[in-house]
């Protein structure tokens, strides 16, 4: 009797253990020793290297799962290579087949594959049954969807080819479904590298792939650490790599895979504010903090690590909070009513106690509820840090497991300030029941997930991704489509021999190619030069900074000469300082740029095609003596340089987002927004067209620019200076610093304040630009060498540039009672 009371009055739950049989009968079907899945079918690996992967909730092994070495991911390659050209070849809709099939089976087995995740990664089952398992299925079918649209949706699209993917331990099963399912739908094959800590769901997932009849070498599973991923990185077949994981080892990648023609997208750390504003209803704030940070124990790349509160809130906050945190139940997480179950492995165990122990050190209060963790397994209570400053290490460091801080602030725009302060932006939680202040908000956070009133929702149909050292690309919905095609003109050009490349030294010109020193102006040889049209060289050309002529920092120049050697003008030959003036002058001027509204951008646009018609006998008249190319010719590029500008000055107010489909009660606005400061190395060819055709778009869409024009005929460019004066561009949105391309461009591109580096011109020059934007990890756009006819309304404009210089930002409004 008393026991019952005794239950009554303190309200204890009993465990409630989930059923491991199915799982336990898998794995002793395999006899707890995996191979590599390759091909459609086990490959012992190569070195007969196998290492256990543990439940965390034990310590204790579950299996032995091989470690790939060089020879496994080669044949992973090969298999998928061999699978490919079928795969692409089946229609869209036979596609979609398949992965429906995957789905309904993914449904069907749902118990299982939530079990077999909650042993092996320690997340509570609650969370791998409601959560995790829920969103593979519905992945499936969201891209079951995309395989049948793809060729009305993406049009001109065609796959990479061989996909290597790399994930992490946290979401093993999900982040599967992100890589595999749009990958497959897009037509490509895969290789896909499970974390080592939790290589079972992938496996089981393998054998998935067989039981729906995909066709053997689509889906391939290599397991093993990092080594593994490295060698996966590095196979010269693969086109592509996907990665989700830390920073650093996105870092690694981006250096491994410079001037490979790799394509990459990174999905990397946060540390993502959670705003609560002073009109919040703090009760729903508290159940938000419990899922932003508790959620699978806090090892969520997205998780809302960093509370910022109005001060006036603050304390009550705190309170709540607490009491919150002392209600958690923390245990096996096959425990049906546990709600933080255990760490995925020691090392990770290790790095949360090193950070809260440097936290403590550093001045912050710690708070951990008076409950203790099971002794046996890895677990770590639920923490609270307050007292902690911006700058201390626990306010900047992804501690990736379920400890938060709490900092205040006193204003709105405090608010935004702090929310941006830190290199990441993933995702963004705000809460206040005004719905002026959300939206106001939002766009001022640099992150690619805003989620108001609400945290760590998902859904199939909304991208989801990275700004900053974030990382870049986006997983899910159209926008993650885009990461698994290229556009199909790249394939037949791709053998085509390099472009031009760099200006021949001056005939007769000893030492560094086209290089003088002295900003002298040429003196008797402008005669021979000019034609009646061509205005005579009289001058070197300045740089243009900020709306304003600038004189580059050193007195060298560069002559632009004739295909017959004669000499049609000079340029200042600029350096790493004028190129750093130049991005002062952009960052300034980029957020005014950004906040005018598109129609305002697009009139100026329009203005600017106004103003430079009248030059256009002049410029065609400069672009034919540079080129030698004929009259015509450069009339012809005037005239398309015109069109261009109209085409996304019309684009401006019309290329805009989209609002998703997620099931959910609201709604997922997906929203275009700048880069911000984009330095661009334009083509060689196609002087006037080519600068235009990489400048405009970006200013189209509210990026200030530092442009390298033309590095053989800068003058097409630099004759455009009074257009731009004139045309109500506010200074700062063009700037032009002429000189040696990839020279100019390695700057922008190590520039940590440079978002974006696009860059038409070498294999190598490209190699060096993808390399140095490690740095910062900004966006590059890069061409590789290969030629590109921009003419060619296919090749030289429309939707690719415009993606190529915004990323998606996804705000999730709630709606309803
Ligand atoms: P990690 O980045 O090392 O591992 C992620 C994946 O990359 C794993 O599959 C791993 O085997 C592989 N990998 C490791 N080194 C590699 C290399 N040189 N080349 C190719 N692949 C390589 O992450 P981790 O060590 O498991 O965790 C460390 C920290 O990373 C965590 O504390 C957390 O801060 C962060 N993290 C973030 C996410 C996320 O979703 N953003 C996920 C996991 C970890
Ligand atoms: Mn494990």
């Amino acid at each position: 009797m008393s026991e019952i009371t005794d239950i009554f009055e303190t309200l204890e739950y009993g465990p409630a253990p989930e059923a491991t049989g199915p799982v336990d009968a898998w794995l002793d079907r395999h006899d707890r020793r995996f191979s590599h899945w390759i091909g459609g079918e086990w490959r012992a690996p190569s070195g007969g290297d196998r290492f256990e992967t543990a439940n965390p909730a034990s310590g204790r092994s579950l299996a032995a799962v091989a470690q790939g070495g060089e020879a496994d991911v080669d044949a992973a390659v090969a298999a998928a290579r061999a699978a490919q050209p079928a795969w692409r070849a089946l229609s869209g809709h036979a596609r979609a087949r398949y992965l429906y099939a995957i789905a309904r089976r993914l449904q069907r087995d749902a118990r299982f594959f939530a079990v077999l995740e909650t042993l092996d990664n320690g997340k509570p089952i609650r969370e791998a049954r409601d959560v995790d398992v829920p969103l593979v299925a519905r992945h499936f079918y969201h891209h079951a969807g995309w395989a049948q649209l793809l060729s009305a949706e993406l049009p001109g699209q065609v796959p990479v080819g061989v996909v290597g993917q790399i994930i992490p331990w946290n979401f093993p099963l999900l982040m599967l479904a992100w890589k595999v399912a749009p990958a497959l739908a897009a037509g490509n094959t895969v290789v896909l590298k499970p974390a080592e800590f939790t290589s079972l769901t992938a496996l089981a997932f393998a054998e998935l792939t067989k039981a729906v009849g995909l066709p053997d070498g689509v889906c391939n599973v290599v397991t093993g650490d990092g080594r593994t991923g490295a060698a996966l990185a590095a196979h010269p077949d693969v086109n592509k790599i996907a990665f989700t994981g830390s920073t650093e080892v996105g870092r690694i990648l981006r250096e491994a895979t410079a001037g490979s023609g790799k394509k990459l997208s990174l999905e990397l750390g946060g540390k993502s504010p959670f705003l609560v504003y002073e009109d919040a209803d703090l009760d729903s704030v508290v159940e938000g903090v419990v899922d932003a940070i508790w959620f699978n124990q806090g090892q969520v790349c997205c998780a809302g690590s960093r509370i910022l509160a109005q001060e006036g809130i603050a304390d009550r906050l705190v309170e709540k909070l607490k009491a919150r945190m002392e209600t958690l139940r923390i245990g096996d997480p096959l425990d049906k009513a546990v709600d933080i179950g255990a760490i995925v492995a020691p090392v990770q165990l290790e790095r949360i106690r090193t950070l809260v122990e440097k936290g403590r050190e550093e001045g912050a209060e710690l708070w951990q509820p008076s409950w203790s963790c099971p002794e046996e397994g890895w677990f770590y209570p639920p923490t609270l840090l307050t007292r902690v400053e911006p700058a201390s290490t626990v306010a900047r460091v992804e501690i990736f497991g379920p400890v938060v801080t709490l900092m205040t602030f006193r204003t709105p725009a405090e608010s935004v300030e702090l929310a941006n302060d830190t290199r990441y932006g993933l995702a963004a939680s705000i809460w206040t029941e005004n719905i002026n202040l959300a939206l106001d908000v939002a766009p001022k956070v640099k992150a690619g997930t805003v989620w108001i009133n609400c945290t760590n929702l998902f859904d199939a149909a909304s991208g989801f991704g990275g700004y900053r050292e974030s990382g870049f690309g986006r997983e899910g919905g159209l926008e993650g489509m885009w990461e698994y095609v290229r556009p199909a003109w790249e394939e037949y050009a791709s053998e085509a021999p390099p472009a031009v490349t760099r200006a021949a030294p001056p005939p007769g010109e000893g030492g560094e190619a086209g290089v003088v020193a002295g900003a002298i102006p040429a003196a008797e040889e402008e005669d021979d030069a000019a034609t009646p049209d061509v205005p005579p060289v009289d001058r070197t050309a300045k740089m243009y900074v900020g709306g304003k002529q600038a004189r580059p920092d050193a007195p060298y120049t560069i002559e632009v000469r004739a295909p017959d050697g004669s000499l049609v003008g000079e340029v200042g030959r600029g350096n790493g300082k004028d190129i750093r003036n130049a991005v002062e002058a952009a960052r300034r001027a980029q957020p005014k740029w950004a906040a005018a509204t598109a129609h305002n951008r697009a009139q100026v646009l329009y203005y600017l095609a106004e103003n430079l018609a009248p030059r256009g006998a002049e410029l065609a008249a400069r672009i034919d003596a540079m080129t030698g190319g004929g009259r015509a010719a450069a009339e012809a590029e005037v005239e398309a340089s015109l069109a261009r500008l109209f085409l996304y000055a019309g684009l401006a107010d019309k290329w805009d987002g989209r609002v998703h489909h997620t099931p959910f009660r609201n709604v997922t606005l997906a929203m275009p927004e700048p880069l911000g400061v984009i330095g661009a190395a334009c083509p060689t060819e196609a002087p006037l067209l080519g600068f235009v055709s990489t400048v405009i778009p970006a200013v189209a869409m509210g990026n200030a620019v530092v442009a390298v024009p033309s590095e053989r005929w800068p003058l097409a460019a630099t004759d455009l200076y009074q257009v731009l004066d004139t045309s109500d561009l506010p200074g700062g949105v063009v700037n032009i610093v002429t000189g040696g391309r990839d020279e100019l461009a390695q700057v922008l591109a190590a520039h940590d304040d440079v978002d974006g580096v696009w860059y038409f011109g070498t294999r190598e020059g490209s190699a060096a630009v993808e390399r140095l934007s490690v740095g910062n990890l900004k966006r590059t756009w890069t061409d590789l060498g290969r030629p590109r006819d921009w003419h060619d309304p296919v090749q030289g404009e429309g939707d690719e540039f415009l993606r190529r210089c915004t990323q998606v930002k996804n705000v999730w409004v709630p709606y309803g009672e």
